[in-house]
């Protein structure tokens, strides 16, 4: 194995009539399903991740007294309020219905520590804990990472960022991730940000 597609938390709570619907995250579906069908006829990793919260989770504004889409502070980081999202084990938690899982290898699991938030599928955002996801690649040889899912400016992003400090070549494949955009341009600076850092943007139609 060469190389690893990473399917980022396309769950219902992220898509479409969930409770923390993305714009558009139904429309990446077709496009990740290919590419899932693609890397499983290559012989390539297939890792999925859910973003699995244990209901008491601090990042959530009722259990915080925050304000949904605010900024506070939760230990010590900056911390955007959600609404409750990915309890684990409930339906919001679940993959998207249409989402191609007979080809899913291996589910990461993150989020799941109520103190603290977990945006990069490598590590917690205080980077206490990691997860197993590095150790997964590394056993299998794989240096290069595809990336596509929810959300662009959150989980998208800080698993690039974190794939390039922990030494991959990262992908993000733009026509298959869609942004929250609390701000209508954090998905284009979150595109600037992973560029910068190294990360190449490609085009599902650019993989081979
Ligand atoms: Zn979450």
């Amino acid at each position: 194995m060469k190389r690893a597609l990473l399917v980022v938390d396309i769950q219902n709570d992220f898509c479409e009539g969930g409770s923390l619907a993305v714009t558009g995250a139904s429309e990446i579906i077709p496009v990740v399903n290919s590419l899932i069908q693609k890397f499983k006829a290559s012989g390539d990793l297939v890792v999925a991740t859910k973003d699995w919260h244990p209901k008491t989770h601090k990042s959530f504004a009722s259990n915080s007294g925050g304000t949904v889409g605010e900024l506070g502070e939760l230990e010590g980081l900056p911390q955007v309020w959600w609404p409750d999202h990915c309890v684990q084990n409930t339906s919001g938690s679940d993959f998207h219905p249409k989402l191609q899982k007979d080809y899913i290898d291996v589910v990461v699991y993150k989020g799941t520590n109520p103190d603290v938030d977990s945006y990069s599928t490598f590590f917690d955002n205080a980077k206490r804990e990691k997860t197993n996801l590095d150790d997964i690649l590394k056993e299998k040889g794989i240096k290069s990472i595809y990336i596509v899912g929810l959300a662009t400016d959150y989980c998208v992003k800080f698993s690039a960022l974190d794939g390039i400090d922990i030494g991959y070549d990262v992908y993000v494949v733009e026509d298959g991730c869609r942004g929250v955009n609390l701000s209508p341009t954090d998905s284009r600076n979150a595109i600037k940000e992973m560029k910068l850092k190294g990360v190449k943007i490609i085009e599902s139609i650019d993989i081979q």
